[in-house]
């Protein structure tokens, strides 16, 4: 009954978001956001470049191969 757009909730604690911050409630939850991201952003390239470099030294994935 209300052409009111709802205003998206802030991802970090759930309050409505303030234009200002958006899509956050506050430049402290916006902080907490980027810090999330950022902590994740290294943790994932790091664990597959662990994977590729063990992989790189290991050329013989099959183990060895009594040749004769
Ligand atoms: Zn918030």
């Amino acid at each position: 009954m209300s052409d009111m757009p709802s205003p998206k909730p802030c991802p970090i604690c759930g309050k409505p978001a303030v234009m200002e911050f958006r899509p956050f409630c506050s430049r402290r939850c916006g902080d907490i956001d980027l810090h999330r991201w950022l902590s994740g952003g290294y943790a994932i390239p790091a664990v597959e470049q662990d994977e590729s470099e063990n992989e790189a030294t290991a050329p013989r994935p099959l183990g060895p191969k009594p040749e004769r």
